[in-house]
């Protein structure tokens, strides 16, 4: 079924007046997917051609896109996309900064903690000297990461986990915003074997010591790399600054497609939203900037790999997860993270003249303004 844009904005108009908590009958669901569908529809032939325009774009393995040297694209990735998956550790439920992309924004005093001494690997609760069991009793991941909230709070505590997992010879990466990154912390941490460090650039709008903690982080970790969502405010300050970020030496930019959750959407309230396979809902933008870094990347010749790490390449990371737990054919953890369809959310990009449908048809009798759809 097709829908006039026009029809989707009045339908829409109405959907977001109703209680939350009321499902609607199923042809006004129709409606809604019908809608929501014609704008990813959109969106992807958007994307289609913006990738079309970067020369050298690589492909890995069908999972995801990037651009640059293969040496230096992000050996996490591959354990992520074409691995046993991302094998999430957790231990900090504190960060020192409050940015508006970030999933628990208006929650960080409410993230519960893992418990001194504890550890969540695969969301089981360990103590360090648990983890030659939890190595000789499963099947050793391909790489694991350390992904909760902001380490350098304490990363005093992560060197022996560090230590012990590289002497059973398991790639590591860690996230950071780098803010608390010094010399002394990211030389401790090479020495205790971490693989990979990744900088979420964007949380402190690519400050110039962080920039310079990404050069040092490279005299003592192999790999490391950026790795923030894409935003119009990290862009425009990123190209700025690029001269000095690609003189750090590092490795790899993984652009991440900004996707929103209850916490955070009020952050981007009025922007063009899309939702990706009835999934993450992220602003259209987020994903158009990627490419456009990643063709300036490839007309440019950048020293490093740039990578899409937009909504497609989450929804192909949590197949293979699933593929690699046993699970069943088609077994996914991705999808919507809201309760129900934020409907008020999709009014801006209905709204807004300069994004049509690529095709529009006149609602079908039964489901038309004016109708009793049940
Ligand atoms: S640095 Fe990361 S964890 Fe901290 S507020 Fe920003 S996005 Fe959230």
């Amino acid at each position: 079924m097709y829908i006039s844009k026009a029809d989707a904005l009045t339908w829409f108009e109405f959907f977001c007046q109703l209680p939350d908590d009321e499902p609607l009958p199923p042809r006004q669901q129709e409606i809604a997917l019908a809608a929501l569908s014609q704008i990813e529809e959109a969106e992807a032939a958007r994307v289609e051609k913006l990738r079309s325009e970067i020369p050298g774009l690589k492909s890995l393995g069908g999972r995801s896109f990037y651009v640059g040297d293969d040496a230096r694209f992000p050996r996490g990735c591959r354990s992520c996309l074409l691995g046993t998956g991302l094998s999430a550790v957790r231990k900090t439920n504190r960060c020192n900064l409050r940015c508006p992309f970030c999933y628990d924004y208006g929650e960080m005093e409410l993230q519960p903690p893992i418990g001194a001494g504890y550890w969540e690997i695969g969301g089981t609760r360990f103590r360090a000297e648990d983890l030659p069991l939890l190595l000789s009793a499963s099947n050793r991941p391909t790489g694991i990461a350390y992904v909760y909230l902001e380490p350098f709070m304490e990363i005093e505590l992560y060197l022996p986990v560090i230590r012990a997992f590289h002497e059973a010879g398991i790639y590591q990466h860690l996230y950071t915003n780098g803010t608390l990154a010094t010399g002394e912390n990211l030389r401790a941490l090479g020495a205790a074997g971490l693989d990979e460090l990744r900088f979420n650039l964007g949380a402190s709008n690519c400050a110039d010591r962080v920039i310079e903690a990404i050069g040092i982080a490279k005299q003592h970790i192999p790999m490391v790399g950026i790795e923030t969502p894409m935003t119009p405010d990290f862009f425009e300050t990123f190209l700025q600054k690029k001269d000095a970020v690609l003189a750090t030496g590092l490795d790899f930019i993984n652009c991440a497609e900004l996707h929103l959750n209850p916490n955070n959407l009020e952050n981007y309230w009025g922007e063009p939203m899309y939702m990706y396979r009835q999934g993450y809902l992220s602003p259209t933008w987020s994903h158009e900037l990627t490419l456009q870094l990643m063709r300036r990347a490839a007309e440019e010749g950048w020293p490093v790999a740039v990578h899409d790490c937009c909504n497609a390449t989450k929804f192909a990371r949590d197949l293979n997860l699933r593929a690699h737990e046993g699970g069943w054919f088609g077994a996914s953890a991705y999808g919507m993270e809201f309760g129900a369809i934020p409907y008020a959310a999709f009014l801006p990009i209905l709204e807004d003249d300069s994004f049509p449908f690529l095709r529009e048809a006149p609602l079908p009798e039964g489901y038309r303004i004016g109708d009793v759809v049940l």
